[in-house]
């Protein structure tokens, strides 16, 4: 079977493409399944430029096609932030609910009609000949003002998909896939990550 590098140790990112790639004949690696190599570190000003620093660089180390993503959370009356620096926004070894606490804190007395946000997510596809293309999804909907639900991870108690009343946090995986940002993307990139293997 052809193989996929994934550029990630996450295991549930590796587990969900494995479900969604294995019809197509494509297995999926990760890291995980490599020797070490060095950390890449994601100092890009943008989504798409550190999900092609880490395909580019992955792929070109170790030979294999590679998908790469990198996603986060924009909230429009905070000028974007956290935007790229959201995994750390309370501080480098931020945890899930430091980074919430810090989102509410800054939004408090914020009106609900402006408390629009956005995830987004950028997936890189490159070769160990350089070749990279990215595609990018969007989930739009609002900060609500307490957490609620414990599904999921990151920001997800706190984001309230725009046409629902609930949270990330609330929906089950498949639902949130559905209309999530990665989801969106991941359905963008299948087309183009089989077209990489037809190329190769
Ligand atoms: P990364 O792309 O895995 O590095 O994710 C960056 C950060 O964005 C995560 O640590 C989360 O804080 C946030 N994030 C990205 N996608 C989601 C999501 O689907 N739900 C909640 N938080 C997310």
């Amino acid at each position: 079977m052809r193989e996929l590098l994934i550029a990630t140790k996450n295991p549930g990112k590796l587990k969900e493409l494995q479900e969604l790639l294995r019809p197509l004949g494509i297995g999926v690696l990760s890291l995980a399944d490599l020797p070490p190599m060095p950390d890449i570190i994601e100092d890009g000003d943008s989504f798409a430029a550190n999900a092609v620093k880490k395909a580019r660089e992955t792929s070109r180390h170790t030979g294999y096609i590679t998908m790469a993503d990198d996603s986060g959370l924009i909230v429009d009356a905070l000028n974007g932030l956290p935007g790229i620096n959201s995994a750390r926004f309370a501080g480098d070894n931020a945890s899930d609910a430091d980074n919430n606490g810090k989102l509410l804190e800054l939004l408090a007395g914020v009106e609900q009609g402006k408390r629009t946000a956005r995830f987004v997510c950028v997936i890189a596809i490159g070769d160990k000949n350089g070749k990279v293309v990215t595609v990018e999804g969007r989930c739009e909907g609002r900060i609500d003002v307490a957490p609620k639900g414990s599904a999921g991870f990151g920001y997800d108690p706190l984001f309230i998909p725009t046409g629902h009343q609930i949270s990330f946090a609330q929906l089950s995986s498949q639902e949130k896939h559905k209309i999530s940002h990665r989801g969106q993307a991941l359905n963008q990139a299948i087309p183009l990550i089989k077209q990489f293997f037809v190329e190769e």
